[in-house]
């Protein structure tokens, strides 16, 4: 049971509170789950025999290959229940329960959805919750692909400040209490979209204590906690320092969170999940049912059976490795940036994901700088203007990426930059 039990309604927009079940969507459920003896004449399910594909092996870097032949193949080339494989929604509920330990005040509410990829479910998600002009609360520097899911809203963007560590409660309270707590005003806003590890771009780590303050105060005012939290299993910091996650502390279930298998196992496999309070991921469940009916089987049939044959230690082991991988990177290039941009650029050691956030206080803006001049010198960055939510301020900051381009080449990319920002300086 839900100790304060929430009224949902309020969050849900007039177009989601519209959707209704689709009939054939449900009946793919049942029959996921019918007896043998069960004959299917009333879904359009294409016959598995003609599809040209006859088994698949897979190997598997650390562990056995994955052999998919006859009844194997063919479901994992059929269509799929909208919420997800059964056996993959049963070992996410089980990988859910491990990482995060969620209370017992609202994991009996809480659901489960398979998405494509972790976009498609913050992206249906948002589309639950927003209004043409909601206002939405935002951190300083936001990842680009959520502000596109939101910008055609025209928003009322309330920007909260951030810092090295990321947002600052102080502030967010001071936003906040334009309000009344609880207010039902239409111009309150009715979530709070956060990117609390190894955030995209800025590469901070919320720390536990501020968590529980924004926490707090999401309570006071009534509001849902989107926790966009596909770097998750990419933090650098030891494991007793590693803060516990938003829905983890939930206790009222306000906290809908989106994770990621992009940065672990594949990005190209779409694979993504929703977990939340089950009225508002059955509302997300729902624009599935009429979007991309499901996640794709063969990807979810994969990873099914991937987590089956690597159990727990298995997942955790290959996180390390992973881990391990993306901070000596992080570590290659910070000595580059602190060779050749120390006293001309400011930044923090990114303490999860992918990404070194540079701020450039002698320029006023970085755009030209990157999609003209920098692209000339053939050096790629992104301009920090991507991750605000207003497109006309001038932005002083970079994101650098660590993930893909070779490490030998982190030295002559910080010099390249160097230079550019001197040349930068010269023309202002
Ligand atoms: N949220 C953030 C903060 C991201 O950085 C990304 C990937 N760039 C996503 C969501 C989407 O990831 P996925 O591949 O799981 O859809």
């Amino acid at each position: 049971m839900v100790k304060k039990a929430l009224a949902y309604s309020r969050f849900i927009n007039q177009i989601s509170k519209e959707r209704q079940p689709s009939l054939i969507r449900e009946m793919t459920k049942i029959l996921a789950s019918a007896p043998p003896e069960m004959i299917p004449l009333s879904g359009g399910l294409p016959n598995p025999k003609l599809f040209p594909f006859k088994d698949l092996t897979v190997q598997v870097t650390d562990g056995k290959p994955i052999s998919l032949t006859g009844k194997d193949m063919e479901q994992a080339l059929q269509y799929l229940p909208t919420g997800g494989l059964p056996a993959l929604v049963k070992q996410l509920k089980a990988l859910q329960m491990s990482m995060h330990s969620p209370s017992t005040d609202i994991w009996p509410d809480t659901e489960v959805l398979v998405t494509a990829g972790s976009q498609d479910g913050l992206c249906k998600c948002l589309e639950v919750l927003l209004d043409q002009g909601s206002t939405v609360l935002m951190e300083e520097f936001v990842y680009s692909g959520t502000l596109s899911i939101i910008n055609p809203y025209k928003p009322q963007y309330k920007v909260v400040k951030s810092d090295s560590e990321g947002i600052i409660p102080e502030d967010l309270e001071k936003v906040l209490s334009n309000w009344e707590p609880g207010s039902e005003d239409p111009s309150a806003p009715k979530f709070l979209y956060i990117n609390p590890t190894g955030a995209n771009p800025t590469g901070t780590v919320l720390p536990e204590c501020r968590r529980h303050k924004i926490y707090q105060l999401c309570s006071k005012y009534n509001l849902l906690i989107l926790e966009d939290d596909p770097y998750y299993f990419l933090q650098f910091q030891e494991a007793s320092k590693r803060p516990p996650s938003f829905f983890s502390m939930d206790t009222e279930g306000r906290v809908i969170r989106f994770d990621s298998f992009s940065k672990i196992l594949s990005s190209g496999i779409r694979l993504g999940f929703v977990t939340g309070p089950k009225p508002i991921v059955d509302r997300v469940m729902l624009h599935m049912q009429v979007s991309v009916l499901h996640a794709s089987s063969l990807s979810q049939v994969l990873v099914s059976n991937l987590l089956e044959q690597w159990g727990e230690e298995g997942f955790k082991n290959h996180i390390t490795k992973v881990e391990n991988f993306y901070m000596e990177r992080r570590d290659e290039l910070i000595k580059a940036a602190d060779k050749h941009l120390k006293g001309v650029c400011e930044y923090s050691v990114p303490l999860g994901g992918m990404f070194l956030w540079i701020k450039v206080p002698a320029i006023k803006s970085t755009w030209d700088m990157i999609m003209e001049r920098g692209l000339a010198k053939n050096i790629m960055l992104m301009p920090g203007k991507a991750f605000q939510a207003d497109p006309d301020k001038p932005s002083q900051y970079l994101r650098a990426a660590f993930s893909v381009a070779p490490v030998k080449d982190f030295e002559p990319a910080m010099e390249r930059l160097a230079e550019l920002i001197k040349t930068e300086m010269e023309l202002q």
